[in-house]
């Protein structure tokens, strides 16, 4: 069983390292880089976008031959984890939620190379960006698409016809693709389809940008409207009742590099309150050397290890050509856990200069609690997991019985 990473991931991961900590972090400090949503000012993310390109370190996820790196997973994982060290990393790099996840599935499912140039290679040039537009306000669908969906896409000749509504759209606001899952018919297992619309489309439009405790992506989180939108046939992805199955293509591996990216987050929690604790005195000693504090650097030093060995594992069972349904599961509870407790206890280490923001630990703090919400909410990944292991028994560990 080897654990390390090949040189060839190891070396691209410190290149990644390097342009981070140089590039990407020192923009942090100075509140006049930030947007009024507290992420990147998007004319300071083109310069940046331009380096990043420059330096090779551009859209991990996708093939050489479109701009990307062509990395297996697990060289995401590392790629990721170290551009998420800083809050501005993932979208420097073009490696960002909900981009990251959309084009990924548009580079699987688009059936012809020119579907690609039109829909999916603007992504990865930086031109445009994209959103998934699924959830819906109640009384419609949350954490089980397929009970409750109202939003309706009823076939009428070569089109759908596209009403209802959706909201917490991550970066609707700025998006230009959109992904929409809606409802064909009633069949519970095939009733639901993807189409994709571009945003200068008719009969759609954002309702508003829903104010909300985060730091936000660009575009925000938006509620949407929908009376009317005309989608061709040929801009629904894979076949009509196939939304399901294209949400779990798009969502296995986007779990995942939410994980990839999390870690990264975490351990910047670590490294900040870490060199805090090493430098100021209380009672007589450097706070570093108390027992108490010592056993929360540790613990949370360990859970970020056990994040990362779900993580990496999970990534490499994709790898291998597996779904890996139940490990990215796991990994999905238990790294929003660990960017929580990693986020919270460096909070509690740095004192009043932790809740300040003279550093990113309360940016990070008020992140993190989105992370046991989004993709999946960590009790229906538990229910999940308490399903598998219902059919497979001691199977659940994979070796066998
Ligand atoms: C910052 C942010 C960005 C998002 N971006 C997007 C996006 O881009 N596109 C998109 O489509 N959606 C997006 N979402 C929505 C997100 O995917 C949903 O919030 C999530 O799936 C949960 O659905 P819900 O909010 O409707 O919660 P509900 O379904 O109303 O559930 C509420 C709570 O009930 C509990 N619960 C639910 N089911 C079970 C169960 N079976 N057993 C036990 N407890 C349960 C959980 O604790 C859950 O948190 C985003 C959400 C946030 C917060």
């Amino acid at each position: 069983m080897d654990f390390s990473l090949s040189p060839e991931i190891d070396g691209l991961r410190l290149k990644v390292r390097g342009f981070i900590e140089r590039e990407v972090m020192p923009l942090e400090t100075d509140r006049a880089n930030y947007d009024d949503y507290e992420n990147i000012r998007l004319d300071l993310l083109d310069e940046m976008r331009a380096k990043a390109r420059a330096a090779g370190l551009w859209a991990p996820q996708m093939p050489k031959q479109r701009g990307g790196l062509s990395l297996p997973l697990v060289g995401w994982a590392a790629f990721y984890e170290e551009a998420n060290r800083s809050i501005f990393g993932p979208v420097v790099l073009n490696c960002q939620a909900p981009d990251d996840g959309n084009m990924s599935l548009l580079d699987k499912v688009l059936p012809s190379e020119e579907m690609k140039d039109a829909w999916l290679q603007p992504i990865i040039d930086g031109k445009v960006r994209s959103s998934f537009v699924m959830t819906e306000p109640h009384p419609g669908s949350g954490s089980d698409p397929g009970g409750m969906m109202l939003t309706k896409a009823e076939r009428k000749g070569d089109r759908y016809i596209v009403h209802g509504r959706k909201w917490f759209i991550s970066g609707a606001a700025v998006a230009s693709h959109f992904i929409l899952v809606a409802r064909t018919s009633d069949d519970p297992r095939r009733g639901r389809s993807a189409l994709h619309y571009r945003k200068d489309d008719p009969n759609w439009r954002i309702v508003r940008r829903i104010a909300n405790m985060g730091p936000d992506e660009h575009g925000g989180v938006c509620e949407l409207e929908f009376d009317g939108l005309e989608i061709p046939l040929e801009h629904r992805l894979l076949e009509e009742g196939d939304g399901l199955k294209i949400t779990q293509i798009r969502l296995g591996p986007a779990r995942l590099t939410h994980c990839m990216r999390w870690l990264g987050l975490a351990k910047r929690c670590m490294e900040i309150a870490g060199a805090y604790v090493a430098e100021r005195q209380a009672f007589g000693a450097p706070l570093g050397s108390r027992e108490s504090v010592r056993m929360m650097l540790g613990d949370t030093a360990k859970r970020i290890h056990v994040g990362r060995l779900l993580t990496m594992h999970a990534a490499w069972l994709i790898d291998q050509g597996d779904r890996a349904q139940r490990e990215v599961s796991m990994a999905k509870i238990e790294v929003a856990e660990v960017l929580h407790r990693a986020a919270d206890t460096a909070v509690q280490l740095t004192g009043a200069k932790g809740y300040s923001k003279d550093t990113v630990l309360e940016w990070i703090y008020r992140y993190a609690r989105c992370a046991r919400l989004v993709d999946g909410a960590s009790e229906v990944h538990q229910m999940v997991l308490a399903r598998h292991y219902d059919r497979l028994g001691n199977d659940f560990w994979r070796w066998g019985a």
